[in-house]
């Protein structure tokens, strides 16, 4: 149990709570009024969440959250209630969840808040049904906990998010769902960190959370991005985001255009194809490909060589398993794959089969679009044209940082991408860090909970001396 002791200054009137799932004690401090006491206990009943999974017709997976209304708390005219606790992370993705679990080991409370019903629901509801994760599980797990020998190598989108509810329930991560965070900023006077969230069901209050340490962890795949493209506002077909493809069943015979050759736009290819539709898809350009077990070797190779000779026999292995794709659409960039992604330029594609379609002319492959006329038209850079009746777009993800932190640009650029370079990019200035930035998937996720965590226990036990010397 956490000793009041440890966070002298959180402990006037303190209120200890026990979230029943998880068993974590928070400590929300108050004010004496019988109000806020009610309040405290609406926040608690908000907290009982029960992620229950169900098989949808599909197969695929996802959960929900089921909680139970609240005591209201909308008659009373009084601002929100306003709690405090030593961390609060903002988002429950892998990244917020290895965070969290990191404080817990150092027995520092914390609270984790996510806008949707449940944790991960990137993974529960954006995500298709034929992902699985796209590097081997040894370079996937997330800290303190390992995946269970059980699971394949390549673990299936279900089987990460029966392994991220077990992280929760084992680390005892204390999450409160359907808050989403509109507005943090720090408060110079008090020299805290002040959270303001509004409640996304009728059953959950605006509340403000005061914090000494805030972490940013909102992802950066929080946003949909879809390009302008000349004409596609009045497009006669269908038009959609890739986080809302789930499988290729309704474009059965359609045809189909898929626009990014990143790792969804070349697996959604592979999977529509697979379904019956007519695919194409838009490599605008230079990519990088390889298979799944190569970018394995070439992880391991990267433990005892240098990234400038990984690239080279990766680029080798490509070459011999594909050949020159390059009449086919398929260009290889001049600088290697893993210097690419350490750069943050552009992660290679794991190709899991569509390659052999687009050789085959399952898939064709078109240049960038140019713009998009009447009658389903879409007109190419090269000056070809096809008719598709759906438009997928893998075009990527935006951060949303600049939406809800005030004065995000002291940490975050235009693009809400941290300004400082990894390995130095996860803290700030004022107690403030972000997890899950630097396109280095989970592995980064785990650096970065493990950097933040410490950190903060270092500050914190400076902190503490300093009060008692
Ligand atoms: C399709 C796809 C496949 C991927 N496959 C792999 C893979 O195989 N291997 C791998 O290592 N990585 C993979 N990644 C990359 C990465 O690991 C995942 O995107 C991972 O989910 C990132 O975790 P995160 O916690 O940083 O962000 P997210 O999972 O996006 O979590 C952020 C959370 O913050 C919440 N949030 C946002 N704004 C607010 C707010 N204002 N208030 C409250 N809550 C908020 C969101 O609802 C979300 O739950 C994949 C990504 C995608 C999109």
């Amino acid at each position: 149990m956490l000793g009041s002791s440890f966070f002298p200054q959180f402990c006037y009137n303190t209120v200890l709570q026990q979230n029943h799932r998880a068993g974590v004690v928070v400590a929300a401090v108050c004010s004496s009024s019988s109000r806020h006491h009610h309040l405290i206990q609406s926040i608690h009943t908000t907290t009982s969440v029960n992620f229950d999974l169900w098989r949808t017709t599909t197969t695929n997976v996802i959960a929900r959250a089921s909680t139970q209304p609240p005591l209201s708390t909308s008659s009373l005219d009084e601002p929100p209630p306003q709690m405090e606790v030593p961390v609060v992370i903002v988002g429950a993705g892998p990244a917020g969840l290895a965070t969290s679990a990191c404080l817990n080991k150092h027995s520092i409370p914390n609270i984790v808040l996510e806008k949707d019903d449940c944790h991960a629901p990137l993974w529960r509801k954006k995500t298709y049904d034929r992902l699985k994760l796209h590097l081997s599980k040894e370079f996937c797990n997330l800290p303190h906990m390992s995946f269970s020998s059980d699971l394949p190598t390549f673990v299936p989108r279900v089987g990460f998010l029966r392994y991220l509810d077990d992280y929760v329930t084992h680390m005892k991560i204390d999450i409160r769902c359907n808050r989403y965070v509109d507005d943090a900023s720090y408060d110079v006077n008090g020299g805290k960190w002040r959270v303001s969230v509004k409640g996304t069901t009728s059953f959950v209050d605006d509340e403000i959370y005061v914090a000494d340490y805030l972490v940013v962890a909102t992802g950066e795949n929080c946003e949909a991005y879809i390009p302008k493209i000349n004409g596609l506002e009045s497009f006669e077909g269908e038009y959609i985001h890739c986080s809302n493809y789930l499988n290729g069943r309704p474009w059965y015979n359609k045809n189909v255009l898929v626009v990014g050759s990143g790792n969804s736009g070349m697996e959604i290819s592979y999977d529509l194809s697979t379904w019956g539709a007519n695919t194409s898809i838009v490599i605008r350009s230079p990519v990088h490909y390889f298979s799944k077990e190569m970018v394995y070797m070439g992880m391991c190779m990267l433990k005892y060589l240098n990234v400038e000779t990984v690239d080279k026999l990766m680029v080798g292995m490509s070459k011999m398993k594909y050949g020159d794709m390059s009449k086919y659409g398929l260009i290889r960039p001049k600088e290697g794959p893993f210097a690419m992604k350490n750069s943050g330029k552009r992660t290679p594609t794991i190709d899991v089969g569509c390659v052999k379609k687009i050789k085959k002319g399952i898939v064709k492959v078109y240049p960038a679009i140019s713009t998009i006329k009447n009658d389903k038209i879409v007109e190419f850079a090269d000056g070809k044209s096809g008719k598709f009746d759906v438009i997928i777009f893998a075009t990527g993800y935006r951060t949303n940082v600049h939406k809800w932190l005030k004065d995000y640009k002291e940490m975050f650029n235009e693009n809400g991408i941290p300004k400082r370079c990894y390995p130095n990019h996860w803290k700030g200035e004022k107690g403030i860090y972000c997890a899950g930035f630097t396109k280095r998937a989970l592995q980064g996720i785990a650096y970065d909970a493990k950097q933040i965590a410490n950190d903060i226990k270092r500050d914190i036990n400076a902190r503490n001396q300093s009060a008692t010397a």
